[in-house]
C-alpha cells in the first residue's frame, strides 16, 4: 500500500513538472528563442508535452489519469512498442498499423495520443539523419503516417472538439 501511495505521488509530481516544465519551454519559445534552434528529441518531447497540456486545457484530469496508470502499473512495466521499435512502460504503448488499426482516437488513453502526435508531427515537420538518435522515431513516423492521418483527422480538423479526449483511461 506504502509503495502504491509512493508511486500515485511521484505520478503526480510527474506530471505536474512535465506540464510545468512544458509551459516554461512555450514562454521561452515566446520569448523569441526559437525552437528551431534545438535538437530533434527536445522537439518530439516538446510536442509530446504540448498534447497533455492541450489535454488539461479541454478538460482532462491528467493528474486523475496518471494515478490510474500507476495503479495498473502501466509506468512500470515496460513492453516492446511496435510503433516506436523499442521498450516502453505499457502506458504509451501502441500498434497503429495492427491491433490499434480500428480505434478512433478518443479510444487511446493520454500517453498512447501523446505518441501519436510525436509521430505525426516528426513525420510532418523533421528531418532526421542516419546517425541522429532520432532517426528510428522519424522513419517510424514516416512508415505510419498514412495511420496517423486516419487517426488525427478530427483532431486536425477541430483540436478544440472534447469528444477528442481520451475516453474512458
Ligand atoms: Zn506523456
Amino acid at each position: 500500500m506504502l509503495t502504491l501511495l509512493k508511486n500515485a505521488i511521484k505520478l503526480i509530481n510527474y506530471n505536474f513538472f512535465a506540464t510545468f516544465k512544458s509551459l516554461m519551454i512555450f514562454i521561452i519559445s515566446q520569448k523569441k528563442i526559437c525552437l528551431s534552434s534545438v535538437a530533434d528529441s527536445l522537439k518530439i518531447w516538446f510536442i509530446h508535452e504540448m498534447t497533455h497540456v492541450w489535454q488539461y486545457q479541454l478538460g482532462l484530469k491528467n493528474w486523475w489519469h496518471g494515478i490510474v496508470h500507476g495503479c495498473k502499473l502501466d509506468y512500470s512495466i515496460e513492453e516492446f512498442s511496435k510503433d516506436l521499435q523499442h521498450n516502453k512502460e505499457r502506458a504509451y504503448n501502441t500498434d497503429i498499423s495492427g491491433r490499434d488499426s480500428s480505434k478512433n482516437f478518443n479510444e487511446f488513453n493520454m500517453e498512447q495520443q501523446a505518441v501519436i502526435i510525436e509521430l505525426w508531427f516528426d513525420a510532418m515537420y523533421l528531418q532526421s539523419y542516419p546517425n541522429n538518435k532520432t532517426a528510428k522515431h522519424h522513419i517510424q513516423g514516416i512508415k505510419l503516417q498514412g495511420y496517423l492521418m486516419n487517426i488525427l483527422q478530427k483532431f486536425l480538423k477541430n483540436p478544440k472538439d472534447k469528444s477528442l479526449l481520451p475516453e474512458n483511461h
